[in-house]
Formats: C-alpha cells, structure tokens, sequence
C-alpha cells in the first residue's frame, strides 16, 4: 500500500526533560560533542543508528524517557548543557568585543567611525549545516553553513536565507555496470530541526511574490537556528498555490530555466521580505548589509530598490546608490560557462508586466543584468552592478575574476578591477575529528610539541583505522545494492588494510576536477596500488549533476576500474558522497588528493578538512592551495600551464602525479624508525600548525567583517543620513559625470627630468586637465608609473594623487619606482565620498 499523505509526529517530551527539545533543535550540537554524549546516553543503539537528536526523541521507546525523567545525574547534565547552550547563545563573543573595541577609538574622533553593522543578512541557494538537514547539494552549500556556524561562534549578527527544497539533495546508488542512479527522498519539515514562522494566532506566515498573469507565489518560512544564527527557509509547498507554483521549491538545482529563474525570483526577493517579515516580528535588528553568496541570489537586490523607491520615495539611480553600498558579493566561478544566464525573454515574463517590482522601471533591471550578448540577462553582471563590494574565494580566483568581469570597468587595468579576495575557511568544530581537538589542542592554541611521535602516529592510525571500516561496510552495502548476494560478498570484510598509505579523492564530478585523471596510465596506477612494500590505496567518491551523462561516464570508468578483482581490494568507489562520509574520509586519509584544469577551481575546501586533521595535501596548484603551499606542508602537482591540447596536458600532469606518489609520498609515508615516520610527522606537524589556523571559517568570516560588512555598514550609515543625502548626490554626480565624462581630457603632460635619475629620486610631473564644466572636488588626478612594455603598455605601477598648483594646471612628485626603462603618464578619476573604489564607476580619461 501507498501513502496519500506522509507528516511525522513529535514526541512529547516529558516536563522534566523539556531541555532536551531545545538543545535537539538548536544544530548547535552538531558541533558540540558534549551535546552529542547527552543524546548518544539515551539509546546508543539508535543514537548510533540515526545519529540525530530529534530522530532519536521520536524514535526512543516512551519508558525510556520516563525512566531519563527521574534520573537525577541525567537531568543534571541536561541542566548544565542548557545552560551552556544559553550563555553561548546570549554571551558577549568576538563581534562584541570587536564592536566595543571601535567604539573606543571612534570616541577619539580621528576621522569617521566605522560602523559594525548590526544586522547582515547571508542569502544562498543551499545551506549545507548537516545532514540532519539535507539541503544543499555540494561545496557552496557546505561552504554557507562554515559560514553561519562560524559566524555564530564569533556572535557576527548573520541571518541566513534560503530556499527548503523537499528534495534538497540526491541520494546516488550505482546500477550493476557502474552508471550513477538518483533518488531523491523527500523530506518532511516537521520531521526537520525546523520551526515556521507564525502570527500570535498560530498561522503561517506566508511570503507574496507576484507572478504574471496576476498569479501570486506563496511561501511559508522555516527557521533552522544554527546556534545564534537564524537561517530563514522558504517553502512554496503551501496550500493556495497554483500546482506549479507548489513545486517551485521541490528540488535544488532541478528542472529548466523557467524553473530556475522562479526559484532566483522566490530566493531573492522573497527572501528579502522574509527577512522584513522576521526581524518586525522578533524584534531583532534589519539587516544592513546583505551578502549574496554567488550571483542565484541576486534578485534581492531588486527588492531593496523596490523598497527605496516606493517607501522613501528616491528614483532608480538614488535607490541603486543605497543598495550598492549595502551589499555584498561573491562569486565562486572562475568559468564563464558555470555563470547563471537568462535569457530576455524569459527575465521579461516575470519582470516586464511590473506586478513583481511595481515602481521598478523594467528596462533598468535589464540594465543591470547586460552582457555581450543582447539577448542574455547574466546575474553575475547583476551580482557586481548591484555590489559595491565583491569578492573571490582566493587569491589566484580574485585573480581571475579581475580578468574575467573587467569588461566591466572599461579603460582599468585587471589589477585595479575593484574585486577583491577572500580565501574560503572551513568550520574547525565540525571537521576536525574530536579526538584530534582532544590530544592537541584547538587550533591555534595546539600544544603539538608536548605531543610525541608516537602518540600523534598512533592518532593517525586509529582515524585511518575508522576509515577501513566505513570504506569495508559502504563496499559491502553499495554492492548489495548493485545486486550481488551476500554469498558473494565476503571478500568486502578485507578489502583495504588499516596500515597501507591511504588517499582520497572525494568531490563533485565537473570535467574540471578531472576525476579520472588517475586512470590516464592505468598500468602505473595499478602498479602504484599493488606496489609490494609501499602500496597505496585509493578511496574515490563523488556525485555527478544528474543531468550530465559526461560525469556519469567518469564515474563508471573508475567504478569499472575498481571492480576488477585484481585491485578491488586497494582502491573503492564509494557511492552517497556527502557530509556523513566525508567526515570519515577528511579524517582518516594520509593524503588528500584534488587535481583540477588549473585556474579553474575556484577555492576547493575538502583539502582544508583534511588539513585540520593532519591529512597532507597532494594537489595541483590551484585555488587555497596556490596560496597556501609551501613546500613543506604537503605536494605540488606540476602543472603543464601552456600545454594547449588537454588530452597532452592531462598525460603530462598525470605522469606528475605517478611520479609524486612513488617516488616522493610512499617513501616518505614507509620510511619508519622503531615504527614511526618521523619524517611524515614533522610534515603532519607542520600542516596541523601552519594551516590549522589559516583554513578556519572563523578567519574567513573575521575577514568578510573587517572587508566587507564593517565598510559597507558604514557606507550605508552614510547613504541613508539626512534623508538619504549621500544617495542623492551620488546619483545627481553619475548623471553629471555622465554627461561632461566624454569630454574630459588630459591636454598635457610633463616630468621634469634631468639626465639620468636614480632608483627612488623625486621626479616633478605636471599634468594639465579640461575638467569639462566638472569642478576639481567631483575628481582625482593622478599620475601614474611604473614599467613599460616594448610597445608601452604600462605594468608595475604606481599611483600618486596629483594636486592643482597655481595655475591651474596639477602637479606632484613621484619616487621614481624601478630602476630600468619606466614610463610614465596622468589620468582622471571620479571622485565621491559614496564610492568604494576610484575604479568602481568604471570611468578613467588617461593622457594621450
Ligand atoms: C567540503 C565539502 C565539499 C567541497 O569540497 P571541494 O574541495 O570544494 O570539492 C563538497 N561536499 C562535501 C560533502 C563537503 O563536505
């Protein structure tokens, strides 16, 4: 029999235990292990079994809780736990202390105080917090529940917001012949650590978002509290709407560009009042800034120019300056190809009748949204056009955003494109293995020294222990599932040994992450992993977008591979990557391997898990890792940057990787006194000091404070003064610009150089400037130089402001840089107390 219907019932908790509700909702356990002891105490056997608090309550026999009802010592615990749960909820943390500590220098009064902001609303696609709460599909999911986790452990005032897709992931299984099956359970949010939001009376409250043909899209609101941090789901599975409309949020990265864009629309403005909707009701504080984790998100942005222009009455280009200045944005692409695109038509459907934005003049929306092609409507071009601050995810990624979106700012050089860099972190409390936090302190405070070789290597052994048994039990299950009898199936209990070299690749599978660039020499790997004093052994797991039938033949090359007889017992596919396994893979592999096309990983953060638990890094230098390699915390793959055909490329850093692996990581990892590596140590050592504190979440979110909220929020404090005055004049000084910009020039200009200088010497330019009907206040002069190119490009520079002398004309005196053949000339900015950056309204008039 079918059922028509499925909800789940909540346990009623007896009065004595009403606590363990709380600590069971909050997902603050999920990275309080005290907090994981008190549920595990109930029933171990469930505990261990659905490994979920809230599962755990509904599941327990009810005489098991009355007899926990009566039992002094447990209700003690409980106590003590609810109370650290409610310091950590309402202490003071870093943001306080950071706030307290600027709010004594703003009192000396030099210059404007900055501001920290109050509130900052965090808006993604998915959220990967755990897997209690399966809603996200990959590393940008996990990447923004690091960052809510993170943020709630330093008190930074965040509130996330998101869509709650009844299907928020797929489960992935393999058919007999190695091809990826999906499922996609469904998810019921009573069941979920999930509350709605709520009138007084008890209904719903629900989101309207108006659709063409004067339908309206409705959607309830989930709260997740991920400690301090509220995260707001949207759910459009609401009685009242439209069938189509119900399904808007069924699955995460499902169904066609009207499906999408549905979902962008849902996310971004529905969000937005969402977040109206919670802080009038809770009291808590609006948000000042907002923080678009990738360009899906954009549309938020719209709906605060909506609110600007009907509420305060400002015109488009007012409203757009106090948006800008609020907000935040990331991108995490490096290829042209993974940036989300819609075309016209389709933007115009939603957009173009004026029911979604009213007061919104469509053809500005389509504004922001331009791109090359004219029939496109690019929401990472939104993303930056609504932005006055955005950002990569690493250094070489900001990198290569300057050199992918610098169209945008015409006549700048890529370095001076104003996007800027934040490297990824990961959340150290939820990766780090408990018993690594256990024997060597947390991170930056670790104590390795007092640690001896034998103790740490023995740490090691036991999570690489761990790993063989999950690898021996997900074989033997994923092979069940392929159809095989259990008869057949005893091998499974000795497939990996607990003592051999153990490396993982584990990650989506985009042709870019080349997960088969392993099998390129099948031969040598086979050679690699049977080697017979130094074997390696391979765990290799991975889910591919269920529309792209490429990855799935990636994985069924490695599944065929792994298959064999012959070498099934060194290397496994292992199917259902998320982050229940990668726990177990980021903990117990030596090495953590992750060879990308370089430049195209944009970050990558699975390396950094490992990292956190002594894992040594063997990867292509590419995002994190191109920045924090150094030489001696793990291994560089060569790359074959300038090789143009890939299938040579792959060949040739396939070959790197072979010749890594046997001649550099095996040795090393085999070479023992009395029984231990000491050499592999002191690299293991090395990585759990050097990195353990740099890939922390808590260092990103600590950077987007100090970067981007701070500044921004005190951008926005002055946008929004007297009556939005800052705004205002921003938008009158565009339009003025606009028109005097293309008849602005630079008429001359002169260095005052005798002979020969030296490197250093003071060297006097003039510079003389039609300023158009501008007045000097609405620029900046500025001379620039540095080195020259045989056809005079300039490179290397240096800028200096230049001042108006007497006559009109400016002047200033440059030290002179390099030594070698310079060059020199002078250009003009605009220049206004709103802007971030010189290069942010992608105007420059330059000499010549
Ligand atoms: C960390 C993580 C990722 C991201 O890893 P990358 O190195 O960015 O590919 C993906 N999935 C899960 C389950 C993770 O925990």
């Amino acid at each position: 029999m079918k059922a028509v219907r499925r909800f789940t019932v909540r346990a009623g908790l007896p009065e004595p235990l009403r606590e363990l509700g709380t600590l069971a909702t909050n997902l603050r356990w999920t990275w309080h292990p005290p907090t994981q002891e008190l549920f595990a105490a109930i029933d171990q056997g469930i505990w261990q079994r659905v490994g979920d608090p809230l599962r755990l309550l509904a599941e327990v026999p009810a005489n098991r809780l009355e007899q926990l009802a009566t039992d002094g010592e447990f209700l003690a615990r409980a106590d003590a736990l609810s109370r650290d749960l409610r310091d950590y909820l309402t202490g003071d943390r870093w943001y306080q202390h950071r706030r307290a500590e600027l709010a004594g220098h703003g009192a000396e009064g030099n210059g404007r105080a900055d501001r920290m902001p109050s509130s900052i609303a965090y808006f993604s696609m998915e959220f990967g917090v755990t897997e209690a709460l399966p809603n996200y599909s990959g590393g940008l999911g996990v990447l923004a529940g690091d960052h809510l986790k993170a943020a709630s452990d330093l008190g930074v005032p965040l509130i996330g917001v998101g869509l709650l897709y009844r299907s928020g992931y797929f489960r992935q299984s393999l058919s007999l012949d190695g091809w990826q099956v999906e499922h996609y359970p469904v998810i019921d949010p009573n069941g979920l650590p999930l509350e709605p939001l709520t009138e007084p009376s008890g209904a719903p409250i629900l989101v309207h978002v108006a659709m063409p043909g004067g339908r309206v899209l409705r959607a309830r609101i989930w709260q997740a509290r991920v400690g301090r941090v509220p995260l707001l789901l949207l759910d459009s599975d609401v009685d009242g709407n439209d069938d189509d409309l119900r399904g808007v949020t069924d699955r995460l990265y499902g169904g066609d560009q009207n499906h999408r864009i549905r979902q962008e629309i849902l996310a971004g403005i529905g969000g937005v009042r969402a977040v109206r909707t919670y802080c009038e009701l809770t009291g808590h504080a609006q948000p000042e800034v907002f923080h678009t984790n990738e360009g899906h998100a954009g549309f938020l942005g719209l709906e605060r120019l909506r609110e600007l222009m009907s509420g305060q009455n400002l015109s488009f280009d007012e409203a757009l300056s106090a948006v800008r200045a609020g907000t935040v944005f990331t991108t995490h692409t490096p290829v042209p190809a993974g940036i989300d695109r819609f075309p016209v038509d389709l933007v115009q459907h939603y957009f173009g009748d004026g029911a979604l934005l009213p007061d919104v003049d469509f053809r500005r929306v389509l504004g922001l949204g331009a791109e090359d092609n004219p029939g496109m409507f690019n929401m990472a071009h939104m993303g930056l056009r609504l932005a006055q601050r955005a950002n990569g995810v690493s250094k070489l990624h900001g990198e290569v955003s300057r050199d992918m979106f610098g169209a945008l700012w015409p006549g700048f050089d890529t370095a001076e494109v104003p996007i800027t860099s934040v490297t990824n972190g990961v959340h150290g409390p939820t990766w780090t293995a408990r018993e690594v936090t256990e024997s060597i302190g947390e991170p930056g405070e670790t104590h390795l020294a007092d640690v001896s070789d034998s103790a740490l290597w023995n740490l090691r052994c036991e999570l690489r222990r761990r790993l063989v048994g999950e690898v021996r039990r997900r074989v033997r299950d994923a092979w069940l599932q392929r159809g095989a009898s259990p008869l057949e199936l005893a091998w499974t209990d000795t497939v990996f040994d607990p003592d051999v070299l153990t490396v993982g690749f584990a990650r989506r599978v985009p042709t870019y992450k080349r997960l088969t660039l392993m099998l390129r020499d099948q031969e040598r790997l086979r050679h690699l992993l049977l080697h017979s004093e130094r074997p390696v052994q391979l765990v290799v797991a991975g889910k591919s977008h269920p529309a792209d039938d490429g990855g799935k033949a990636l994985i069924q090359q490695i599944v065929k591979f792994a298959d064999d007889p012959s070498v099934r017992h060194r290397i496994a596919f292992l199917p259902d990557y998320d982050m229940s396994m990668a726990r177990y893979l980021y903990w117990g592999c030596d090495v953590w391997l992750n060879n990308p096309t370089r430049p195209l990983e944009a970050c990558g953060t699975s390396g950094m898990k490992a990292a956190l638990n002594g894992g040594l890094n063997l990867s292509i230098r590419d995002g994190w890792w191109d920045e924090f390699y150094d030489g001696s915390n793990g291994w560089a793959i060569p790359t074959a940057d300038g090789v143009g055909d890939p299938l040579r490329r792959d060949d040739l850093e396939a070959a790197a990787l072979y010749e890594l692996l046997g001649s550099q990581v095996a040795p090393l990892f085999y070479d023992r006194t009395d029984g231990v590596p000491a050499q592999w140590l002191a690299m293991v050592r090395h990585t759990l000091d050097s990195l353990g504190p740099r890939v922390q979440a808590s260092r990103m979110v600590q950077e987007y404070v100090e970067s981007a909220y701070k500044p921004a929020a005190t951008a926005v404090e002055l946008a929004h003064a007297e009556d939005y005055r800052a705004a205002r004049e921003l938008a009158s000084y565009r339009d003025r610009l606009g028109g005097a910009w293309p008849h602005v020039r630079v008429t001359h200009c002169e260095l005052d150089l005798h002979g020969a200088p030296v490197l250093g010497e003071r060297v006097r330019v003039r510079a003389s400037v039609d300023l158009a009907g501008l007045s000097p206040a609405d620029v900046v002069v500025q001379v620039v130089v540095g080195r020259v190119t045989d056809n005079d490009e300039l490179y290397d520079v240096v800028t200096v402001p230049m001042s108006p002398a007497e006559d009109g004309a400016y002047a200033a005196e440059v030290p002179l840089p390099h030594t070698g053949t310079l060059g020199a000339t002078a250009r003009v900015l605009p220049r206004h107390e709103l802007l971030a950056s010189p290069a942010e309204l992608g105007r420059v008039v330059v000499a010549g």
